[in-house]
């Protein structure tokens, strides 16, 4: 496999040996267009001060010495046969006669400008007879030729052995820097490798630790950010299904048992229609349960999805009111209504089901002689919808969970009123389904009051 830290190193790699290729392309066509020609000029310059400086020197072989030494390498011959080199060796002092006979006739050699091509930038440093400027000049009456180019190795001073270094310790410098910026930028990426490989072994305790303030310590966050809401679903799903089991499980122990008892001869006819009931009314509590469970799913599916008719509140309101007058009266409970014609939009058959849960509650955990208020408050852009009752109430505690699936304040369960626990987490998801609020305030022993707040058609 190939590893992000070694194509990121290859690339690195790879884009400064090109750009120093570039570099030096550029280099070599300003060396050849403008640098090699003006240092031919310039060296002809010189060469030709040094041919007239000669010529008036009383010793020739002292005045060429010196002026080796102070940095040229030269090359000096005569008409008739005199040849010496003076100053650094020459590396190839091939130098053809017919250009030697040329310069002793008094032409100037032009070595540097037309030193070949091939040899890049490095054409001057060539340390050739071929790479020099002749120039003639004349001395004790004899015609002269002399050959010269600056020393390079004279050249090469101080100052630039101190830049070469200076750029092979760059050089090793920047492929250190960029092997540890490779390493620190490939870590988090492996940590967070390492942590999904642990998410999908182990579960969803896992959390990374990437403090840093760019992009991967945001996916950072943002990866231990979505672990946690994974694992909050997780567990949100096993303890549905183990709530759902549980719910099913109960009825249908308690239907078995009856049904046992039934099979038993000497029961009297009370005692036969009292474990019918009972058996019916456990039927009924699953069949509830498995109609709440099939709106909850189909809530779920809905998302933002849902219509936008015209709802009469008011009408559906008092549908419902008429629909179970019979438990108020079983009961004995008072109902005060004020319901003013209004309308809201959305989708008719999921606000019914949520006012009829907030209704029949209402009337489940309010004990007989209570009263149970329902009113309508129209706003300039809203609807709101009270459901008042002076029933048990509920703890702050359960006030914060009672919209979750399943949830039946200990009140609930004890007093043996039946339920799910489905019914509100049903109406809180209609209401936000339809982009309204839903809050509660209770008080154990005095009442309940959920308020709803629509937008209105
Ligand atoms: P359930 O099927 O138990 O009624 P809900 O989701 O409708 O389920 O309600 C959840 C819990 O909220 C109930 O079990 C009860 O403890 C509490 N609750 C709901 N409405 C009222 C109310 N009007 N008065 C007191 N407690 C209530």
């Amino acid at each position: 496999m190939k590893t992000l830290y070694s194509k990121f190193l290859i690339l690195t790699l790879l884009i400064m040996v090109t750009s120093t290729l570039i570099g030096f392309l550029f280099s070599n066509t300003y060396y050849h267009q403008k640098v090699k020609p003006e240092n031919d000029q310039k060296n002809t310059e010189i060469a030709l001060n040094m041919a007239e400086y000669a010529e008036s020197q009383n010793s020739l072989k002292e005045y060429l010495e010196h002026t080796a030494s102070t940095g040229y390498q030269l090359y000096v011959i005569n008409q008739s046969g005199y040849e010496e080199f003076y100053g650094g060796d020459f590396r190839d002092r091939q130098l053809s006669d017919s250009i030697k006979q040329q310069v002793l006739a008094g032409d100037i050699y032009h070595g540097m400008e037309n030193f070949p091509n091939e040899t890049f930038v490095t054409g001057f440093f060539a340390n050739e007879l071929g790479n020099t400027i002749g120039v003639p000049f004349e001395y004790d009456s004899e015609n002269y030729a002399l050959f010269m180019r600056p020393d390079i190795e004279l050249l090469f001073s101080e100052i630039h052995i101190m830049l070469g270094w200076m750029v092979i310790v760059m050089l090793i410098l920047s492929v250190i820097a960029v092997l540890i910026s490779a390493k620190f930028l490939i870590k988090p990426i492996k940590q967070l490798s390492n942590a999904t490989g642990k998410v999908a072994d182990e579960g969803f305790d896992v959390e990374i630790d990437i403090n840093r303030n760019d992009e991967i310590g945001e996916l950072g966050t943002r990866f231990n950010h979505m672990i946690k809401r994974l694992g909050e679903l997780d567990h949100m799903r096993k303890s549905f299904i183990s709530n759902v089991s549980h719910d099913i499980q109960s009825p249908l122990l308690n239907i078995k048992g009856y049904a046992r008892l039934l099979e038993d001869e000497s029961l009297t006819k009370e005692e036969r229609t009292a474990h019918i009931n009972i058996i019916r009314e456990e039927t009924d509590r699953l069949s509830k349960l498995a109609r709440q469970l099939l709106v909850l799913t189909s809530l779920d599916q809905k998302n933002s999805f849902i219509k936008t008719e015209p709802v009469p509140v008011s009408q559906q309101l008092k549908e419902i009111v008429q629909k179970y007058r019979w438990m108020l009266e079983d009961k004995d409970l008072s109902l005060n209504y004020k319901l003013p014609e209004a309308h809201v939009s959305g989708d008719a058959s999921m606000l019914y089901a949520a006012w009829e849960n907030l209704f029949t509650n209402a009337v489940k955990y309010t004990p007989p002689g209570g009263r149970i208020d329902i009113t309508l408050e129209e706003k300039q852009n809203e609807v709101t919808i009270l459901f008042k009752d002076t029933g048990i109430g509920m703890t702050e505690e359960d006030q914060l969970h009672i919209f979750e699936r399943f949830y039946r304040a200990d009140q609930a369960r004890t007093r043996a009123t039946e339920g799910t626990g489905l019914g509100l987490s049903i109406v809180k998801q209609v209401i936000e389904l339809h982009n309204g609020e839903i809050q509660v305030s209770s008080a154990p022993g005095k009442g309940t009051t959920f308020s709803l707040t629509l937008k209105k058609m």
